[in-house]
């Protein structure tokens, strides 16, 4: 197949999400998903993938509550995908929890300055990633090693040239790559949108979580503790500040001064837990300037939709970030460059 309808560069949780919405509301138009590496290797990969039900401005809090109803529907649907329900507990003054947190997160004082919130669930985000792909096959083309290497945008047509040699002709595009804003193909289009990349952290701590704990978010320190039941350990994820890294260049796995960055915020919060960590997970995600996810059409061209930037929450919010984004695809007059000027 040379040739698509609709054409979702990046197969992580947001592009996958996105091709099954776009699938979901007209099974008949034609889809590829493209990605350079396997499905769910980006960002996703590494993913502590804990969906809180919060959001610091309205438009989260709607993409979270909307998001948290996707999800538990999907897996009241399909109790085998991996996504796990857990009791969450926040450490943070009550006006902060009560703006914050979702209504329907019901906040109720646990001791002083602990609030239990309903809500809470996290992911195997890989895993889940390469299910929804999986499922994608039939209704969509999924090409793997496959990466995008230029974007020609035609007024008549959109061509796609691969990493294979090959091209593909499509009529849209969702632009979904994760951190890899500056890939040849598109840093000029995205420029405008002013998206930047942050090194994520997360320790790994050799404890075995009891079945009955909960995760700890730290609300202050914008940090959390997270008992990964199914993996048999706890996380410790806190917020580091190292801004316009490569996700190419971060193979080296967790420096010094990571894990030194960590522990001394670990220390400050849960001292109990650091005398077990020496391990961890280093990768980085897309910001936008804003606090929130960025779905919208590429100014140089509408037929393109960028899809991604959540700001660390691409996968608690990601279903919201796909229906905005299928939103936009949908919208008529945004088909061409030439009918959006009319
Ligand atoms: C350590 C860590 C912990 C995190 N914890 C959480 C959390 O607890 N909760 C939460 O909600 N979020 C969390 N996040 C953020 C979340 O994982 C990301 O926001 C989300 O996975 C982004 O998904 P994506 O589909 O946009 O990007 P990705 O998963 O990175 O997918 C982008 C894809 O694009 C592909 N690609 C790149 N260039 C090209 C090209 N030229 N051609 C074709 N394909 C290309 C890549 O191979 C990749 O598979 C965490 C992130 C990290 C790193």
């Amino acid at each position: 197949m040379n040739e698509v309808d609709i054409a979702v560069v990046g197969g992580g949780i947001i592009g996958c999400l996105t091709a099954r919405e776009l699938l979901a509301r007209r099974p008949e138009r034609t889809v590829a998903v493209l990605d350079r590496d396997s499905v769910g290797s980006g960002a996703s990969r590494r993913s502590a993938g804990l969906h809180f039900p919060r959001g610091a401005t309205g438009r989260v809090r709607g993409m979270a509550a909307y998001s948290q109803q996707y999800y538990a529907e999907l897996s009241s649907h399909r109790p085998e995908l991996p996504i796990h329900q857990v009791g969450m507990d926040v450490v943070g003054a009550e006006q902060t929890v009560r703006r914050s947190y979702l209504a329907s997160a019901r906040p109720t004082p646990a001791t002083a300055g602990v609030w239990q919130v309903e809500g809470g669930q996290y992911a195997d985000v890989s895993g889940l990633t390469g299910r929804l792909a999986s499922e994608l096959r039939g209704g969509a083309v999924v090409h793997e090693g496959t990466g995008v290497t230029a974007i020609g945008l035609d007024p008549e047509r959109i061509t796609l040239a691969l990493s294979s040699g090959g091209e593909l002709t499509v009529g849209q595009v969702v632009l979904a790559p994760g951190p890899w804003i500056a890939a040849p193909a598109w840093r000029e289009l995205v420029a405008p949108l002013g998206v930047r990349v942050k090194k994520v952290v997360a320790l790994h701590i050799d404890l075995v979580p009891a079945p009955t704990d909960r995760v700890v978010v730290f609300q202050a320190e914008d940090a959390f503790l997270l008992p990964l039941h199914d993996r048999g350990h706890w996380l410790f994820s806190y917020t580091c500040q190292e801004w316009g890294v490569d996700p190419d260049a971060l193979g080296e796995g967790l420096s010094d001064q990571d894990l030194g960055d960590a522990l001394a915020v670990l220390r400050a919060v849960a001292p109990e837990y650091a005398a077990h960590c020496a391990s961890g997970r280093v990768f980085c995600d897309a910001y936008s300037g804003t606090g929130e996810p960025i779905v919208c059409p590429l100014p140089a061209d509408p037929r393109v939709v960028f899809a991604g930037a959540a700001n660390g929450s691409g996968y608690r919010l990601a279903p919201a970030i796909a229906a905005q984004a299928a939103d936009l695809i949908d919208i008529p007059f945004l088909t061409s460059p030439t009918r959006s000027h009319a």
